[in-house]
């Protein structure tokens, strides 16, 4: 089946490709990209038109095309690591370094060669349930809902989806998602009866895609390869007291560190938005013992100083298309830039 993007993604390809191709972007980067930028990634498939939560997926052609794109315009590919020193430096060149969240199993199947061709460093941010399988990933039963069923009834949020085309499916799965999301720990537990009602069984959904010990303990090894933590369970840290959520950071530190035998110094916010990472949940990463912690805030990364180690931004790639072109202006800084136009535009008076 092919994806077919709304109307306004034309536009916006359109704009991009425009902004990039005019040489604009990178024109603009000296004020706008800063030292570097973090991509912030998921799950990587061979054809992500298949899923409904496209901006969960990359494909392995895409990103080996970033790659090859990142090697010939001289913009270093660089480890989590190195992100501290190479803020303070004022003389290298311009950075990126590649994050995939929660603990996917296909970051080993089909990044991991992509990566070890180009011999290029990425990070992976792990959920400790992604691992035993354990994991209430309500937002994988969602998409398996909405893919799988034309007629769908959530009564916690008082909606029936009639579900002709991929594009609606899509935007059911959207809008139950931002419902969750206002709310994760209850509304999470609201849909676990129509999980069951429709089969959709999330111990089974998360065997099928979390890395396996196995894939964990090699991956941990990988001399390219940064383990980071990213929670116990993945809950929204915000709605927790201060005793659960530094059990979730806790926990899922020495857990990764005893599977992997490495320490594990890096660390993202599940979720990683405003309404779920802030001051107090900075200072329970730091307490921890955690370097570095990443959210899921658009921007590059201004030199240090200005760049709060524990509220780092990011620039999520996916969109419902993939273009290195918007890759690219993403850690140009204009995607940011347009964004903070945007928010100044439509500031109240
Ligand atoms: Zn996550």
């Amino acid at each position: 089946m092919r994806e077919v993007p709304a109307k306004s993604h034309w536009v916006e390809r359109g704009m991009v490709e425009l902004l990039y191709r005019s040489g604009l972007s990178r024109a603009t980067a000296r004020w706008t990209a800063g030292r570097g930028a973090i991509y912030m990634l998921h799950s990587v498939v061979p054809d992500r038109r298949t899923y409904l939560d496209s901006d969960l997926r990359t494909t392995p052609a895409f990103l080996d095309g970033l790659l090859s794109h990142l090697r010939a315009a001289r913009v270093d590919v660089i480890r989590l690591d190195e992100v501290p020193g190479r803020l303070l430096d004022r003389d290298r060149q311009r950075f990126v370094v590649f994050t995939f969240d929660d603990g996917y199993a296909d970051n080993f199947v089909h990044a991991l060669p992509v990566f070890e061709r180009h011999k290029a460093p990425f990070a992976i941010y792990v959920t400790s349930t992604m691992i035993d399988g354990s994991l209430e990933g309500w937002w994988l039963g969602l998409e398996r809902l909405f893919r799988c069923h034309a007629n769908v009834e959530i009564a916690p949020m008082q909606r029936r989806w009639i579900l002709d085309c991929r594009r609606d499916r899509a935007n059911a799965y959207q809008k139950t998602c931002e419902w969750v999301n206002q709310d994760v720990r209850s509304r999470a537990a609201w849909l676990r009866p129509t999980f069951a009602r429709y089969n959709i069984n999330l111990g089974k959904i998360t065997r099928e895609v979390g890395m396996t010990v196995d894939q964990f303990r090699q991956l941990a090894k990988h001399p390219l390869v940064t383990v980071g933590g990213h929670t116990e369970s993945h809950p929204n840290l915000v709605q927790l007291c201060r005793a659960e959520a530094c059990g979730e950071i806790v926990r899922n530190k020495a857990y990764l560190e005893t599977l992997g035998d490495r320490p594990v110094d890096h660390f993202a916010y599940p979720f990683g938005r405003p309404n779920s990472c802030g001051a107090r949940e900075a200072g329970f990463v730091r307490q921890a013992g955690y370097r570095t912690a990443t959210t899921a805030f658009h921007g590059c990364l201004a030199g240090s100083g200005r760049c709060d180690l524990f509220q780092l931004p990011r620039v999520g790639i996916n969109r419902p298309y993939e273009s290195v072109s918007l890759a690219r202006l993403q850690i140009d800084g204009t995607t940011a830039a347009f964004r903070r136009l945007k928010a100044a535009f439509h500031a109240p008076e």
